[in-house]
């Protein structure tokens, strides 16, 4: 079976085509991704009108250029799977929109996905694929979550994020550094030779005892440091900032991480979201498991944040599980807000 995944929730267009054959864990053949992020960095942030055309410019070029490059002709298609949920209504509507008329035309199914299903099941995609049962840290523009993973959609809530995600914490303290959006990787950066112990910062919830999460306060407390240098701080202070801010984060990420293990006793946590990507992240998380006998699996790092390949490789698991639900009637519908393990 040949699966075409169409991403649109956001600000990139993702394709990518997945094969499945039997048990076997699936292959992706092909992928192509095209990032928006240019275009919205003007605005400094994403503007969903805006997201919305570029979708429709995008998908389908994108599409014709995936199939040629793994060699498969369109009619070759078995399953069309989208992006359901959540994210921009008007994004989604053009990924699903085109999604279920292609699969009219061809005469197969369309498959709705859960985006956030897509980023927790993206390790699937590296050389050496977690197994089932793992703890899930989702660390991503929009979402903050710990997760109990039994199996694909098998997903129990360990704890979430009561206010700004992550990836959001990331993205509004590099805003008040000048830096571009979305500022994640770009604070990180600017971090590599800042002292991470120059600005206390304040860890939200770290002692809370539960596996939840809070940065709304840390990005007010960066306004505050920001304030406080003034207009034109030196290079070296700013990047003192970003440390600080970086390492305030992550600390929270990796004590929270080891709750949530501790909690299920679990000995395996997968990292999935466009956070995963932080090297700092990666480094402290690494270290701590290490110490406690427990095994990381990241995505590959291209696949951290949005791509197709994600969504293509969560609608493989569950067609190999019978659990897709593929739908032939034409129909469809997105879900902008949808927490995962809802139904
Ligand atoms: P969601 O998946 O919750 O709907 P999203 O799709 O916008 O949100 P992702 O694409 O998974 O989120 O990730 C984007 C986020 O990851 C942004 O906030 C970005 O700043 C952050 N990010 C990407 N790379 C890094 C990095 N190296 N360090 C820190 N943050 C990063
Ligand atoms: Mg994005
Ligand atoms: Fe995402």
């Amino acid at each position: 079976q040949r699966i075409l995944g169409l991403e649109s929730s956001c600000d990139e267009t993702g394709v990518a085509l997945v094969e499945v054959d039997g048990d076997a864990p699936p292959r992706l053949l092909a992928q192509g991704l095209y990032s928006q992020i240019a275009m919205h960095q003007a605005y400094g942030g994403v503007v969903p009108e805006l997201a919305s055309r570029d979708h429709v410019r995008r998908v389908l070029p994108l599409t014709r250029e995936v199939l040629s490059q793994a060699g498969v002709a369109l009619q070759d298609v078995d399953l069309i799977a989208y992006t359901q949920g959540p994210g921009l209504a008007g994004a989604l509507l053009v990924g699903a929109g085109v999604a279920v008329s292609l699969a009219a035309a061809l005469d197969v199914p369309a498959l709705p996905v859960h985006h956030l299903e897509g980023h927790l099941l993206s390790p699937f995609l590296s050389v050496d694929p977690p197994e089932f049962p793992f703890v899930a840290l989702l660390v991503s523009g929009g979402h903050t979550q710990l997760m109990r993973v039994d199996d694909v959609g098998a997903y129990e809530m360990l704890g979430e994020t009561i206010d700004d995600a992550a990836g959001e914490a990331f993205d509004k303290s590099a805003k008040l550094l000048g830096l571009p959006y979305p500022g994640g990787p770009h604070l990180a950066r600017m971090a590599e030779f800042g002292n991470p112990e120059a600005f206390a910062l304040p860890r939200p919830l770290l002692h809370s005892g539960k596996p939840d999460f809070s940065f709304a306060g840390l990005k007010t407390a960066v306004l505050t440091q920001v304030k406080k240098i003034g207009d034109s701080p030196c290079e070296q202070t700013k990047a003192d900032l970003a440390a600080s801010t970086q390492a305030a984060i992550v600390e929270v990420l990796v004590k929270k991480s080891l709750l949530a293990l501790k909690m299920t006793g679990l000995k395996r946590l997968v990292v999935a979201g466009g956070v995963g990507a932080n090297s700092k992240l990666r480094e402290q998380l690494n270290a701590a498991c290490e110490k406690r006998g427990v095994r990381v699996h990241y995505p590959e790092l291209s696949l951290c944040t949005d791509n197709g390949a994600m969504i293509a490789m969560a609608a493989a698991l569950r067609v190999q599980r019978g659990s897709a639900e593929p739908r032939r009637d034409g129909g469809f519908e997105v879900r902008p807000r949808w927490e995962l393990g809802a139904a």
